[in-house]
């Protein structure tokens, strides 16, 4: 196959998925090129804020790969308080982010969905409805999303992680709580309550192959998702999945990998909005950066007060543990405008997709 015959096809198939996610060398370097006109072409070289809120680490799940999994006793467990939200919303306000995420463990129970609920009522009066939310706290009810849509969310993030259900169950324990088909279901029932809704997953796991990556892109595309955040897979040592480390890609590699998922989700679906994930920067200071110069246009600068961040440590070496957001977001700035990108500064920077998708529906 030919890399510039393949990237000039005007649909992509899994077969032509798995030679792209193969390139190396001066062929890597057309693809990621590529990707990064097409962003130029429908997104724009802008990059937009989501200021990220860690607002728990308290989680009722045991997914085999997470370091804030139920079973693990080593970190306290903490919740923020709601004038610590605020502050950090204001944090956000204050620096023109219009776009916030509040990110936790997943819990069902009436008082954490209330507690969620007023938050949202909270940051809608405060900020006049001027910040945008998102939200990322697992699977709920219907009703649930919906009462969090009234209150004020606007938009969902639940990773799907793989789309493969097989490999699903080799990464969950085999319960009704951790099910693949009630996660799709999940993501079915946000977008019929009418959030923005976006999905993702891990890069690099064990038992991980090139065909269920190029599926997982196809997955996004048949999902006809709005919004992607995907990232490499990192171990933690106080995790079941770290006994499967020796098997696993060097760090290198799986960085390299999700660039390259990056890049061709950006070719699958031009206007969708991309996250440059944490998990990238882990591997290379620069990862963020070079997601977006490969069709990245979303970065989640963190808002959790520095006291609970070494509690919500997912996997190792997460960064900036002890940087507070004001660094945290002048050496972002720097760092973008090297990229060659500007930032959105006070701008919502919905997705294109979600908002074509929209149109669509009233027209037909
Ligand atoms: N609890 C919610 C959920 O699972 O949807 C939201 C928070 S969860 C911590 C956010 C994401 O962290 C997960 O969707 C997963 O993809 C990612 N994550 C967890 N453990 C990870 C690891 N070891 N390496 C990379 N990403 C990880
Ligand atoms: Fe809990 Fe989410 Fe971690 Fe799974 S990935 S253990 S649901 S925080």
């Amino acid at each position: 196959m030919n890399v510039e015959y393949v990237l000039k096809k005007s649909s992509l198939s899994g077969e032509d998925l798995i030679f792209l996610l193969g390139l190396q060398g001066e062929e890597k370097k057309k693809l990621f090129q590529h990707a990064q006109q097409v962003k130029a072409d429908f997104v724009g070289r802008k990059v937009y804020f989501r200021g990220l809120i860690e607002y728990s680490n308290i989680c009722s799940k045991n997914c085999y790969y997470c370091g804030i999994r139920a079973s693990n006793k080593r970190y306290s467990r903490y919740r923020m308080t709601v004038p610590e939200v605020l502050e950090a919303v204001d944090f956000a306000f204050r620096n023109n982010y219009a776009s916030i995420v509040i990110q936790a463990g997943e819990r069902s129970g009436e008082t954490h969905i209330g507690k969620i609920e007023s938050i949202l009522k909270k940051i809608q009066q405060k900020t006049n409805g001027k910040i945008h939310v998102t939200l990322s706290l697992g699977e709920q009810t219907e009703d649930t999303y919906r009462r969090w849509f009234e209150a004020g969310a606007h938009r969902y993030l639940l990773r799907i992680e793989v789309s493969n259900p097989a490999l699903y169950l080799r990464l969950h324990p085999a319960n009704r709580h951790h099910d693949y088909m009630k996660r799709l279901e999940a993501l079915k029932l946000l977008k019929k309550t009418g959030y923005q809704v976006g999905t993702g997953v891990m890069i690099g796991l064990p038992f991980q192959t090139l065909s269920d990556l190029a599926d997982d892109l196809l997955f996004f595309r048949e999902m006809d998702i709005d919004m992607a955040g995907m990232g490499p897979y990192i171990e933690h040592q106080d995790t079941p999945l770290y006994i499967h480390k020796d098997t696993l890609l060097p760090l290198k590699e799986r960085f390299d990998l999700s660039l390259k998922m990056v890049a061709l989700l950006r070719i699958l679906m031009k206007d969708i909005n991309i996250a440059a994930t944490t998990a990238m920067q882990t591997i290379d200071p620069q990862g963020r950066e070079k997601a977006l110069m490969v069709g990245a246009n979303v970065i989640m600068p963190n808002l959790t007060p520095v006291k609970y961040r070494e509690d919500y440590l997912l996997y190792e070496n997460k960064p900036c543990l002890d940087e507070e957001a004001a660094e945290c977001q002048s050496c972002l700035e720097a760092r973008i405008s090297i990229a060659g990108d500007e930032i959105g500064y006070g701008e919502w920077g919905d997705s294109l997709h979600f908002r074509k998708r929209g149109e669509s529906n009233i027209e037909h």
